[in-house]
């Protein structure tokens, strides 16, 4: 398996240097910086190299393949490559669910008791997660997913529709809002993408204002192509796949 030559433990180091120094280039501290290693569609023993080079957050995009490989890895026999033993629980392994969740898989995204669901990208899926956690017991740390450039295709709140929403999103009592999240036009050139993360920015600075009680703390942004970038507009989380595990099978 070609996935298998994949040498993660270096591409790590040089991923964790590259932030390093697009922080001390931003005057930033690299330790506001979480880096999210993003394991969609990669197998189990990339995975588990990755915790053995000593990487602790890990994302993925699908909740059944977050379930599969993260809190049933009984069930992850079926994935290519994968090596069905467990990860979780291990205690320092923190998985966040990056992708859009559809209702029906909102009682699954809680028993997954992410470390952080990335893309709340509309009130019905934010009600949905806050009464299933409720029933858990759990209070879920969030982020609100913001369509930034106003492109059709794209997930997420229009900043009009999360100024209407806001509201209501902060009134659930077993959702903790944690910051915003976004995902710019697809661009080679990374200094396209600085507008976009430059205005997430912003709207968080505008929401911190006006609900200062909340911890508008993270701006979830940049991906393996553009995180030096988005490091220098403020992300406090960078979601980095295909420079940590090489290309998705
Ligand atoms: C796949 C994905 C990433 C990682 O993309 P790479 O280009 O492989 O780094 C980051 N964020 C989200 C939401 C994704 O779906």
């Amino acid at each position: 398996m070609e996935a298998q030559q994949v040498d993660v433990a270096g591409n790590l180091d040089r991923v964790r240097q590259r932030i390093a120094a697009a922080a001390a280039r931003a005057g930033r501290s690299p330790d506001e910086i979480v880096l999210l290693a993003v394991s969609k569609n990669q197998p189990l023993n990339l995975v588990r190299q990755a915790i053995a080079a000593g990487q602790r957050d890990f994302g993925e995009n699908l909740v059944e393949e977050a379930w599969q490989k993260f809190v049933d890895p009984g069930s992850a026999a079926s994935l290519t490559g994968a090596l069905p033993a467990a990860l979780l629980p291990d205690p320092g392994v923190r998985l966040h669910l990056i992708g859009p969740i559809q209702s029906r898989k909102a009682p699954r995204a809680v028993a997954c008791r992410p470390a952080l669901i990335h893309a709340v990208d509309r009130l019905k899926i934010a009600e949905r997660l806050n009464r299933f956690a409720g029933e858990a017991g759990l209070a879920l740390d969030v982020l609100l997913e913001v369509n930034i450039s106003g492109e059709a295709s794209k997930f997420g709140f229009s900043p009009d529709g999360l100024w209407q929403a806001v509201d209501s999103l902060l009134t659930l009592p077993h959702l903790r809002v944690a910051g915003l999240m976004t995902i710019p036009p697809e661009n080679p050139d990374p200094e396209n993408a600085r507008p976009y993360f430059a205005a997430l920015r912003r709207l968080r600075d505008r929401l911190a204002e006006r609900y200062p009680s909340v911890a508008w703390r993270h701006l979830s942004m940049g991906m393996s192509h553009d995180f030096e970038a988005a490091i220098a507009e403020g992300a406090t989380i960078v979601r980095v796949g295909t420079a940590i595990f090489g290309p998705r099978p």
